[in-house]
């Protein structure tokens, strides 16, 4: 699959995009994008609010990344930091799958022990 990385004229500068698929992905760090209800996801007990403050500034920006690309035409697929790290394999296959599919947004995400996956 051909891919670039990191385009700048694109919103939110998604980590890479696949032209051919029109599909832009999302790699997301659970902690700085704050992925809610996810184990990888704590507030820092020292500054909480600087923390808090901080990370819901980061997903008010990865929103409107988001719809920035739909509105351009783009599929968008995020991928969580906790889907790749307890179910690496999956996490591969399924994305793969997706970019091959008609989803229009996909979300990948750790369910603990299964690999959650939203598509629409
Ligand atoms: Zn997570």
């Amino acid at each position: 699959m051909r891919f670039r990385i990191h385009r700048r004229d694109l919103p939110g500068r998604p980590d890479l995009t696949l032209p051919k698929w029109n599909a832009a992905i999302f790699i997301h760090g659970c902690f700085w994008h704050g992925h809610e209800q996810c184990r990888y996801f704590r507030l820092p007990a020292t500054r909480t609010d600087f923390w808090k403050t901080k990370i819901s500034g980061n997903a008010v920006r990865d929103a409107r990344a988001e719809d920035g690309l739909r509105n351009l035409g783009w599929r968008v697929l995020v991928v969580w930091e906790c889907a790749m790290r307890d179910h690496t394999t999956a996490t591969l296959e399924t994305l793969f799958e997706q970019i091959r599919g008609g989803a229009t947004y996909v979300d990948l995400a750790s369910g603990g022990d299964h690999l959650e996956v939203r598509a629409e």
